[in-house]
């Protein structure tokens, strides 16, 4: 087959492109490296509906639902 898979060793530039430029890919990495500075220690990353850690959600039948005031 000439038809290979060459997905295993694009060059990092490209790499770079798509993980969505290369503030984001620093941003990634740095995260990946150091753990974000921000987000409290083993609570997870703010929820994007209601603001509240993930580990304050409740994990209901594989979906989590934001906590009720
Ligand atoms: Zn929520």
């Amino acid at each position: 087959m000439i038809m290979g898979r060459a997905a295993d060793r694009k060059p990092l530039r490209t790499r770079i492109r798509e993980a969505g430029g290369f503030y984001q890919w620093f941003n990634t990495t740095l995260i990946g490296l150091a753990g974000p500075a921000q987000v409290g220690e083993g609570r997870g990353t703010p929820c994007h509906r209601c603001g509240a850690f993930k580990a304050e959600h409740r994990l209901v039948e594989g979906e989590l639902h934001c906590p009720t005031p």
